[in-house]
């Protein structure tokens, strides 16, 4: 990239589509400046204890409201980043240290916070495991909002940026999306976000046009430049000639004109050209995704992530709890199919009333049914809810993080077991989430434990690629929509070929790649509320048979 003047069309990696133009704006840093450290006298000790704690006791607040807000208006997953914010704000060894810090050294609160903070930033960065190594990254997020707090400051940056620029950052933290959400900004340009990490989840979600993956963008993208962004095919072209802003604008009103004929017959079925009705169903956290998305012509809900329901609370739901819970996220959807996945909760993302489960390597670790396996009162009480909602709605299980059979088996057994207490047969069809490879080539086994598969492809990525799904170090490897994933769900569905096949992960909402997921024998797919109309278009404009089985 450089500032020459001149036209440039950039190449990235297209996160979330869509077509926008705007001024750029380059955003350095998204956290605000910080006042300097100052020395003080033993008699002020007390003092700077007392702005501690009233600054500690702010942000935690802060952060409370954020993780609310998160959870309500984006997703339950961005919304857990603020609960571990706040877990180790509060950590009794982190504000002894502080408080040493200020009575040994006799600093300002600001002074020890910096020093503490950076001391235990590196202590985490020095650690081998990518989580212990993302938590220095929090560090360093807290410590700048704390200081900022002692300083009296605040305002985030994001909250002054121009309203419908192309902001260009090096990555979107969850705390910055929180700044962005109803934000009229046109479109996104990142250094860092793979198609399945946090910042390319809230976007579709918003749906905001974004690329990432350009190269020292803080100082090679121009800033106050004008940027036709082109989020479909991730070009940004800066500095447009005439030429290049007639053909964009072309492309806008056809793809306005394609919109409004999707969202015109989004309520009707989407059959291929070869006469298979395929069901599109969505992915919800909260009810408002639950609304969004029926208006938008889902067919029902095939992903309702629980998390959100345990996040955030000192005790752990009870079924009547989760009950309402769930009833409030899907009244929308009452009488269509409703997907719940029990919880896929796991150490890196710790819930309040259990501890914290150090593990050198969580991702490998004790994550979905693993973690339910090893508390069945989590699992008893999420299945008990579930049978509970059988009475009022069409729902079925999701069993998150499948790795052997017997991570289903158990599951069917628990819920056989109460409903044999209940003198019911069981109401509920139970789905394994392939999100393994392991699971994938052992699907004949799965599958006889369970009625159907659905894929998580944003998971079955990450391990079949061992590349973290949210660690920039890595996302050259992380390859959704790679030859890879399409073999392991070919290679299952022609181990099962009479077992239905969903997909829930990111790759079902991407339009380019739906003939082949179909030709893979995908007949439902699960996506967020605003990309349903045009995917539902896209089926209707595609074959489930292969090219040389077609009768034209
Ligand atoms: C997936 O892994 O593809 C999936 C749908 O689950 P989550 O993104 O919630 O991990
Ligand atoms: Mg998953």
């Amino acid at each position: 990239m450089s500032d020459k003047g001149l036209t440039l069309m950039l190449q990235g990696t297209p996160i979330s589509p869509g077509l926008a133009q705007g001024i750029i704006h380059v955003q350095h840093s998204l956290l605000g400046p910080i006042d300097a450290p100052v020395d003080i006298q033993q008699n002020n000790v007390e003092e700077e204890f007392s702005r501690l704690d009233v600054a500690t006791s702010r942000i935690s607040d802060d952060l409370f409201v954020l993780a609310t807000r998160v959870e309500k208006e984006i997703d339950s997953r961005l919304a857990e980043v603020f609960g571990a914010h706040q877990l180790m704000l509060n950590d009794s060894s982190l504000r002894e240290e502080l408080r040493k810090e200020i009575v040994d050294n006799l600093v300002n609160a600001s002074s020890a916070v910096k020093t503490v903070f950076l001391r235990w930033e590196k202590r985490f960065l020095l650690m081998e495991s990518q989580i212990a190594r993302d938590k220095g990254d929090d560090m360093r997020d807290i410590s700048i909002r704390l200081r900022s707090a002692l300083a009296g400051i605040t305002v985030h940056p994001l909250d002054e940026i121009p309203d419908d620029c192309v902001l260009a950052v090096s990555r979107l933290l969850p705390s910055d999306t929180v700044f962005l959400t109803g934000r009229p900004i046109s479109a996104a340009l990142l250094e860092y976000g793979s198609t399945g990490s946090h910042a390319a989840l809230f976007a579709r979600q918003m749906g905001l046009p974004c690329i990432s993956g350009f190269v020292d963008i803080l100082t090679g993208m121009p800033h106050g430049a004008v940027a036709l962004v082109d989020a479909d095919a991730g070009i940004v072209t800066i500095r447009p000639r005439e030429k290049q802003n007639v053909i964009f604008k072309k492309k806008v009103a056809d793809k306005e004109h394609e919109y409004r004929l999707a969202r015109s017959r989004a309520l009707d079925s989407a059959v291929t050209k070869d006469g298979v009705t395929i069901s599109v169903l969505a992915n919800v956290g909260c009810s408002a995704d639950t609304e969004k998305a029926m208006s938008n012509g889902a067919e029902g809900v095939g992903l309702y992530r629980l998390e959100q329901a345990y996040l955030g609370r000192v005790v752990p739901p009870n079924s009547d709890e989760l009950l309402d819970e769930m009833r409030q996220t899907l009244d929308a959807a009452r009488g269509c199919p409703v997907y719940v996945r029990l919880l896929d909760i796991g150490s890196d993302k710790p819930l309040p009333f259990i501890g914290f489960l150090a593990e050198t390597n969580p991702s490998l670790g004790r994550r979905g049914i693993r973690f339910l396996r090893e508390y069945p009162g989590l699992l008893k009480t999420q299945l008990r809810a579930v049978l509970e909602l059988a009475g009022e709605f069409d729902v079925h299980v999701l069993v998150p993080m499948v790795t052997l059979p017997d991570d289903v088996s158990v599951v069917k057994e628990c819920l056989a077991q109460l409903c044999l207490e209940r003198q019911i047969s069981p109401p509920t069809r139970l789905g394994a989430m392939i999100e393994t490879p392991a699971a994938a080539l052992a699907a004949q086994e799965i599958v006889k434990h369970v009625d159907f598969l659905s894929f998580g492809s944003n998971d079955l990525t990450q391990y079949a690629f061992a590349a973290d799904r949210e660690n920039a170090a890595v996302e050259h490897y992380y390859k959704d929509a790679s030859d890879v994933i399409f073999r392991l769900l070919k290679l299952t569905h022609d181990d099962v070929p009479d077992v239905p096949l969903s997909l829930c992960g990111e790759l079902a909402g991407r339009p380019e790649h739906i003939p082949r997921l179909l030709q893979c024998g995908i007949r439902t797919f699960s996506i967020a509320a605003p990309l349903i109309p045009v995917i539902k278009e896209t089926i209707r404009n595609s074959w489930c048979s292969a090219p040389l089985k077609r009768k034209q």
